[in-house]
Protein backbone atom coordinates (compact mmCIF):
# COMPACT_ATOMS: atom_id res chain seq x y z
CA UNK A 1 0.00 0.00 0.00
CA UNK A 2 1.30 3.23 -0.70
CA UNK A 3 2.25 5.70 2.07
CA UNK A 4 5.26 6.44 4.80
CA UNK A 5 6.35 3.45 6.76
CA UNK A 6 9.04 3.22 10.13
CA UNK A 7 11.58 0.58 9.67
CA UNK A 8 13.55 -0.19 12.77
CA UNK A 9 16.67 -2.66 12.71
CA UNK A 10 18.58 -4.07 15.29
CA UNK A 11 21.73 -6.09 15.70
CA UNK A 12 24.71 -7.12 18.07
CA UNK A 13 28.08 -6.06 17.24
CA UNK A 14 31.25 -7.23 19.79
CA UNK A 15 28.40 -7.06 22.82
CA UNK A 16 26.94 -3.98 22.12
CA UNK A 17 23.38 -3.48 20.60
CA UNK A 18 22.79 -1.25 17.74
CA UNK A 19 19.69 0.51 16.30
CA UNK A 20 18.77 2.10 13.34
CA UNK A 21 15.62 3.69 12.87
CA UNK A 22 14.83 5.31 9.81
CA UNK A 23 11.35 6.06 7.70
CA UNK A 24 10.22 5.28 4.47
CA UNK A 25 7.71 5.93 1.78
CA UNK A 26 6.01 3.55 -0.91
CA UNK A 27 4.79 5.41 -3.97
CA UNK A 28 2.24 3.78 -6.91
CA UNK A 29 3.97 2.91 -10.03
CA UNK A 30 2.54 3.64 -13.06
CA UNK A 31 3.05 1.05 -15.36
CA UNK A 32 1.72 0.79 -19.70
CA UNK A 33 -0.80 -1.14 -21.40
CA UNK A 34 -0.10 -2.96 -24.54
CA UNK A 35 -3.37 -3.98 -26.60
CA UNK A 36 -2.85 -6.92 -28.86
CA UNK A 37 -4.92 -8.94 -31.15
CA UNK A 38 -4.20 -13.01 -31.77
CA UNK A 39 -5.75 -15.67 -33.01
CA UNK A 40 -7.92 -17.63 -30.24
CA UNK A 41 -5.56 -20.98 -30.32
CA UNK A 42 -3.10 -18.82 -28.53
CA UNK A 43 -5.54 -18.48 -25.92
CA UNK A 44 -7.48 -21.25 -26.17
CA UNK A 45 -5.37 -24.25 -25.37
CA UNK A 46 -6.77 -27.70 -26.08
CA UNK A 47 -7.42 -30.52 -23.89
CA UNK A 48 -3.75 -32.26 -24.60
CA UNK A 49 -2.04 -28.03 -23.85
CA UNK A 50 -4.50 -27.87 -20.26
CA UNK A 51 -2.77 -31.12 -19.06
CA UNK A 52 0.87 -29.88 -20.26
CA UNK A 53 -0.27 -26.83 -18.42
CA UNK A 54 -1.27 -28.32 -15.20
CA UNK A 55 2.01 -30.43 -15.23
CA UNK A 56 4.02 -27.42 -15.86
CA UNK A 57 2.28 -25.25 -13.14
CA UNK A 58 2.49 -27.95 -10.40
CA UNK A 59 6.49 -28.02 -11.12
CA UNK A 60 6.90 -24.62 -10.42
CA UNK A 61 4.90 -24.68 -7.51
CA UNK A 62 7.04 -27.27 -6.06
CA UNK A 63 10.24 -25.36 -7.20
CA UNK A 64 9.31 -22.39 -5.84
CA UNK A 65 8.29 -23.62 -2.33
CA UNK A 66 12.23 -24.26 -1.63
CA UNK A 67 13.81 -23.12 1.05
CA UNK A 68 17.17 -22.41 1.29
CA UNK A 69 18.13 -20.99 4.31
CA UNK A 70 21.69 -19.68 3.59
CA UNK A 71 22.65 -16.53 1.26
CA UNK A 72 24.07 -18.06 -1.60
CA UNK A 73 24.71 -14.78 -3.79
CA UNK A 74 28.18 -13.02 -3.16
CA UNK A 75 28.49 -9.24 -4.25
CA UNK A 76 26.65 -7.52 -7.50
CA UNK A 77 23.64 -8.88 -9.56
CA UNK A 78 25.21 -8.92 -13.27
CA UNK A 79 22.94 -8.77 -16.51
CA UNK A 80 22.42 -11.69 -17.87
CA UNK A 81 22.90 -11.21 -21.54
CA UNK A 82 24.52 -7.88 -22.91
CA UNK A 83 21.83 -6.91 -24.65
CA UNK A 84 19.07 -4.27 -24.87
CA UNK A 85 16.11 -4.24 -22.56
CA UNK A 86 12.62 -4.63 -25.27
CA UNK A 87 10.07 -4.91 -22.40
CA UNK A 88 10.05 -3.79 -18.85
CA UNK A 89 8.27 -5.11 -15.53
CA UNK A 90 4.63 -4.33 -15.00
CA UNK A 91 3.60 -3.62 -18.38
CA UNK A 92 -0.62 -5.30 -18.96
CA UNK A 93 -0.76 -7.22 -21.79
CA UNK A 94 -4.35 -6.81 -23.03
CA UNK A 95 -5.00 -9.90 -25.62
CA UNK A 96 -8.29 -9.91 -27.33
CA UNK A 97 -9.77 -7.14 -24.90
CA UNK A 98 -9.02 -9.07 -21.95
CA UNK A 99 -6.12 -8.04 -19.64
CA UNK A 100 -4.28 -11.38 -20.07
CA UNK A 101 -1.26 -11.14 -18.19
CA UNK A 102 1.38 -8.45 -16.59
CA UNK A 103 4.79 -8.53 -17.59
CA UNK A 104 6.68 -9.76 -14.64
CA UNK A 105 9.98 -9.84 -15.85
CA UNK A 106 12.19 -7.78 -17.93
CA UNK A 107 12.69 -9.09 -22.04
CA UNK A 108 16.29 -8.40 -23.50
CA UNK A 109 16.50 -8.44 -27.36
CA UNK A 110 18.93 -11.41 -28.24
CA UNK A 111 18.55 -13.78 -30.90
CA UNK A 112 18.50 -17.46 -30.56
CA UNK A 113 21.96 -18.95 -29.37
CA UNK A 114 23.30 -15.90 -27.24
CA UNK A 115 24.77 -17.11 -24.43
CA UNK A 116 22.83 -16.38 -20.94
CA UNK A 117 24.94 -15.88 -17.45
CA UNK A 118 23.72 -16.26 -14.35
CA UNK A 119 23.14 -13.30 -11.93
CA UNK A 120 24.89 -14.48 -9.04
CA UNK A 121 25.92 -17.25 -6.93
CA UNK A 122 23.42 -20.21 -6.50
CA UNK A 123 22.16 -23.30 -7.13
CA UNK A 124 19.96 -24.51 -10.06
CA UNK A 125 16.51 -25.55 -8.92
CA UNK A 126 15.10 -26.20 -12.13
CA UNK A 127 16.46 -26.90 -15.52
CA UNK A 128 13.63 -28.33 -17.82
CA UNK A 129 11.13 -27.47 -20.65
CA UNK A 130 7.59 -25.93 -18.90
CA UNK A 131 4.55 -25.10 -21.35
CA UNK A 132 4.85 -20.92 -21.21
CA UNK A 133 8.13 -20.57 -20.27
CA UNK A 134 9.54 -23.33 -22.69
CA UNK A 135 13.50 -23.94 -21.73
CA UNK A 136 13.12 -22.88 -17.97
CA UNK A 137 15.76 -22.29 -15.70
CA UNK A 138 15.22 -21.24 -11.75
CA UNK A 139 18.28 -20.27 -9.70
CA UNK A 140 18.27 -20.13 -5.64
CA UNK A 141 20.34 -17.77 -4.33
CA UNK A 142 19.36 -18.39 -0.59
CA UNK A 143 16.81 -16.87 1.82
CA UNK A 144 13.83 -16.74 -0.73
CA UNK A 145 15.87 -15.05 -3.65
CA UNK A 146 15.61 -16.59 -6.70
CA UNK A 147 16.12 -15.67 -10.35
CA UNK A 148 13.99 -16.91 -13.22
CA UNK A 149 15.25 -17.39 -17.41
CA UNK A 150 12.87 -18.13 -20.06
CA UNK A 151 12.70 -19.53 -23.51
CA UNK A 152 16.04 -21.18 -23.49
CA UNK A 153 17.04 -22.62 -26.39
CA UNK A 154 19.75 -25.08 -24.87
CA UNK A 155 20.86 -25.76 -20.86
CA UNK A 156 24.46 -25.60 -19.84
CA UNK A 157 23.89 -26.45 -16.06
CA UNK A 158 21.30 -28.75 -14.51
CA UNK A 159 19.64 -29.41 -11.70
CA UNK A 160 21.41 -29.54 -8.44
CA UNK A 161 24.13 -28.13 -10.10
CA UNK A 162 26.66 -24.67 -8.33
CA UNK A 163 26.69 -21.86 -10.36
CA UNK A 164 28.83 -18.81 -10.30
CA UNK A 165 27.91 -14.89 -10.63
CA UNK A 166 28.47 -14.89 -14.43
CA UNK A 167 28.60 -18.54 -15.35
CA UNK A 168 27.21 -19.77 -18.66
CA UNK A 169 24.10 -21.51 -17.44
CA UNK A 170 22.28 -22.02 -21.00
CA UNK A 171 21.84 -20.11 -24.63
CA UNK A 172 18.75 -18.00 -25.68
CA UNK A 173 15.60 -19.26 -27.82
CA UNK A 174 12.19 -18.33 -28.30
CA UNK A 175 10.89 -21.45 -26.67
CA UNK A 176 7.45 -21.71 -25.23
CA UNK A 177 4.98 -19.66 -25.65
CA UNK A 178 7.38 -16.90 -26.78
CA UNK A 179 6.44 -14.94 -29.85
CA UNK A 180 10.12 -14.30 -31.01
CA UNK A 181 13.45 -15.19 -29.65
CA UNK A 182 14.15 -13.18 -26.62
CA UNK A 183 15.45 -13.70 -22.90
CA UNK A 184 13.01 -13.19 -20.19
CA UNK A 185 14.25 -12.63 -17.00
CA UNK A 186 12.53 -12.73 -13.72
CA UNK A 187 13.17 -12.39 -10.20
CA UNK A 188 11.16 -13.77 -7.01
CA UNK A 189 11.93 -13.08 -3.40
CA UNK A 190 10.22 -14.44 -1.06
CA UNK A 191 7.10 -15.46 -3.24
CA UNK A 192 6.60 -12.13 -5.25
CA UNK A 193 8.04 -11.26 -8.58
CA UNK A 194 10.25 -8.38 -8.01
CA UNK A 195 11.41 -5.34 -10.77
CA UNK A 196 14.77 -7.34 -12.05
CA UNK A 197 16.10 -3.68 -12.60
CA UNK A 198 15.73 -2.54 -9.42
CA UNK A 199 18.52 -5.65 -8.57
CA UNK A 200 20.54 -4.90 -10.69
CA UNK A 201 20.95 -1.34 -9.97
CA UNK A 202 21.92 -2.30 -6.71
CA UNK A 203 24.96 -0.81 -5.57
CA UNK A 204 26.32 -3.39 -2.93
CA UNK A 205 28.55 -2.08 0.04
ZN1 LIG B 1 8.96 -11.22 -20.99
Amino acid sequence: MPGKYPLALTGVSHGQTLTFESRFSIAKARYKTVTISVPKKFTEPSPDELQDIARSKEIKTKAFHHVEPQRLWDGPFRAPAPARISDVFGVHRVTNGVVQSIHQGLDYAVPAGTVVTALNRGTVLLAQPLYYEGNFIVIDHGQGLMTLYLHLSEFKVKEGDSVEAGQVIALSGGTGQATGPHLHLAVRWQGVYLNPATLLGLRMP
